[in-house]
């Protein structure tokens, strides 16, 4: 079984760790910092030996070229992640990425960013998605529409329930507040609202998540047409 990591970064980031067991192979998702990705694989005893980008913003990249240095790691990255990072191995939609024995497969899911992109673990049944979609959320669209996101939304609902998703940051709690908000009478956002909160409060991490529970719980995911789903989004982002 792939081991997954949290390694907590910055104020909300996750850096997320993985590693192949069978070949011992570790790669590191979003290393917005290096010092805590290099301690957390040193503390196991791990060498990091690649590095996945999924969209170009510092809070993602920024540790990619002191754990290249220090490892050599190998950096695979879409083209825009170039403006602030080295990048080995450019990939877009469709492209497939070894981790060891694992093989992810690239999608290109734009809005946060024009070129972001998520890495599907099939076999594995895991799916790091960045600033794309969070637990009970999604992210802000910078650099893309509504019907971009609404399209990566409805590409995520199609995935199996028990598919595991890994988001770059920890914005559970928040997202649930405004999820209760636009669904009162859903109870199954209720009721996550209640047991994130508590979660939030011992200090634990919320995730992974997974697409059955998005689609019980995500508004953005729930959305059922671009309209709605634009509406959540310039809500969202003056909500507190
Ligand atoms: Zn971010
Ligand atoms: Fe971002």
């Amino acid at each position: 079984m792939i081991e997954v990591i949290p390694v907590p970064a910055l104020s909300d980031n996750y850096i997320w760790m993985l590693r192949d067991p069978d070949s011992g192979t570790v790669a590191v998702v979003d290393p917005g910092q290096d010092v805590p990705a290099l301690d957390a694989a040193n503390q196991r005893g791990w060498r990091i030996s690649q590095i996945l980008t999924t969209h170009w913003h510092p809070d993602h990249t920024g540790g990619n070229s002191a754990i290249k240095a220090a490892t050599g790691a190998i950096i695979t990255a879409p083209a825009e992640a170039e403006r602030l990072s080295p990048v080995d191995r450019i990939v877009a939609e469709g492209d497939r990425v070894s981790v060891g024995g694992l093989e992810a497969m690239v999608w290109e899911i734009p809005s946060h960013t024009a070129g972001h992109i998520a890495f599907y673990f099939e076999e594995a049944k895991i799916i790091f998605v960045g600033d794309t979609l969070f637990a009970m959320g999604c992210g802000r669209l910078f650099e893309g529409t509504p019907e971009q996101m609404f399209a990566n939304m409805q590409r995520f609902a199609a995935l199996p329930d028990d598919v595991r998703i890994y988001c770059g940051h920890e914005y559970t709690l928040a997202n649930a507040r405004f999820a209760a908000h636009v669904e009162p009478d859903n109870a199954a956002i209720a009721e996550r609202l209640a047991a994130v909160a508590a979660m939030r409060t011992r200090g634990e991490v919320t995730l992974p998540t997974t697409i059955g529970e998005e689609r019980a719980t995500n508004p953005f995911m729930r959305a059922p047409d671009v309209a709605e789903l634009a509406r959540l989004r310039t809500m969202k982002d003056s909500f507190s």
